[in-house]
């Protein structure tokens, strides 16, 4: 059996086992979960994670060195990021449309009066800007910083390009390093279905199901808004700017990581997997992989945005609170922002919406409406976070083969 039906079936069997105990037998769940769901899922949650920042240390080094010319990696650069940017606004902007035409705030009661929700201090984005520089690399490594690390890795590919000559047994030894890592993602790949059945089992049977009940219209329209941005945002790059490509070929070879992602709520776990598969099944070149997709899984959230888009309506129409056209404008441009300080970690999502509320003047008590129902919703943002990286690297792709072959003509 394959790799992806393996994780599919684990990913259904654990989302029933879980649905299951957790409505008919919340004790026995108890005793499955610390016995055999949490920690087969913990297991696998940090053989992946243990590989992360190694590997985004020696990838995207080899990046640097394997684009030969300064001039493509500019080139990528731009397009990665406006990429980023763009698809993240058009996210934000399908969950305030559906959120604005659907009302899920006036569907319903809800409770504000004992609504209270501590607002975690974000840091702010220019902070997270700002200290995009390692003052201490090995710090960097050390609390799994991913931006620091890419900018570090970034600084040592820079000079192992100008060094070439003189450093050539480093970069032999990075390659080398980066081989090995790359075969444990293979290793640890084979317990994923195990691993993806303990995560979800132990996910959803902890999970109440009335939260989903009374926020009801609220889960579905951020369901719904991830499948729009999905199949439209990305599979239309994956046609229009990816050389033509099936979107559903691109979605199934995806698959594996995806299954990952919603099982882990990590973009940054589930980088090891994401980029092998994406070099494997949707043969995108090593050195455009792991420029863009660690980038992607640090700063590029288009999942996330559009929970918080959603939310931020949510949260208004509760409060009976019209926002301006301009406030909306704000909104976008604030999610956006956030979208890039939100770590790819579970749950920050939810941090940075605080930021996003205040932006509008929004009550941030509203969060504590959705804080029982975002534990499912992370799981189903993150896997559209990571495709989003995974589109991106497509699209890079196929726009330098397009571009390789003009020159050639
Ligand atoms: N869990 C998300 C991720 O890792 C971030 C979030 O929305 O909380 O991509």
């Amino acid at each position: 059996m394959k790799i992806t039906t393996k994780i599919i079936i684990a990913l259904l069997v654990g989302a029933v086992v879980g649905i299951i105990l957790n409505v008919t037998a919340p004790n026995v769940f108890e005793v499955l979960d610390t016995w055999l769901f949490y920690p087969l899922g913990q297991i696998f949650l940090n053989l992946i994670k243990m590989l992360v920042v190694p590997i985004v240390l020696f990838s995207i080094i080899l990046g640097f060195t394997g684009l030969g010319d300064p001039k493509k990696l500019g080139r990528i650069g731009v397009r990665t990021i406006s990429y980023f940017l763009v698809t993240t606004a058009i996210a934000i902007v399908i969950a305030i449309s559906l959120a604005l035409i659907f009302k899920p705030g006036e569907v319903g009661t809800f409770d504000t009066a004992n609504a209270e929700f501590n607002a975690e201090e974000a840091p702010p984005v220019s902070d997270t800007l700002l200290n995009m520089i390692p003052a201490n690399p090995f710090a960097a490594m050390t609390s799994g910083d991913m931006l620091q690390i890419i900018v570090f890795a970034a600084f040592i590919g820079f000079a192992l390009t100008m060094l070439r000559e003189k450093t050539q047994g480093v970069i032999k030894l990075i390659e080398q390093g980066n081989e090995i890592m790359m075969y444990l993602v293979g290793v640890v790949m084979k317990f994923a279905p195990y691993g993806t059945f303990g995560l979800i089992a132990s996910a959803i049977g902890s999970q109440g199901f009335s939260a989903i009940k009374a926020m009801g219209l609220y889960f579905i329209l951020v369901v719904a808004a991830l499948i729009i941005h999905l199949i439209i945002v990305y599979g239309g790059t994956v046609y229009f700017l990816g050389g033509r490509k099936n979107p559903l070929k691109f979605f199934k070879g995806f698959t594996p990581a995806m299954g990952v992602a919603f099982s882990t709520s990590s973009s940054n776990a589930v980088l090891p997997i994401s980029m092998e598969v994406a070099q494997e099944n949707l043969k995108v070149p090593k050195h455009i992989s792991s420029f863009v997709q660690p980038l992607g899984a640090t700063i590029n959230m288009d999942g996330t945005a559009i929970m918080q888009g959603v939310a931020t309506i949510f949260i208004a129409q509760v409060y009976g609170i019209d926002l301006s056209i301009g406030q909306l404008v704000t909104v976008v441009l604030t999610a956006v922002l956030a979208s890039i300080g939100t770590a790819g970690v579970p749950g920050v999502g939810l941090i940075m919406l605080a930021m996003v509320l205040q932006s509008v003047g929004l009550p941030v008590e509203g969060i504590a409406l959705i804080l029982g129902i975002d534990r499912l919703l992370d799981m189903a943002r993150t896997a559209v976070n990571i495709t989003g990286d995974a589109a991106c690297a497509v699209y890079n792709t196929a726009a330098e083969e397009r571009r390789e072959k003009k020159l050639a003509k």
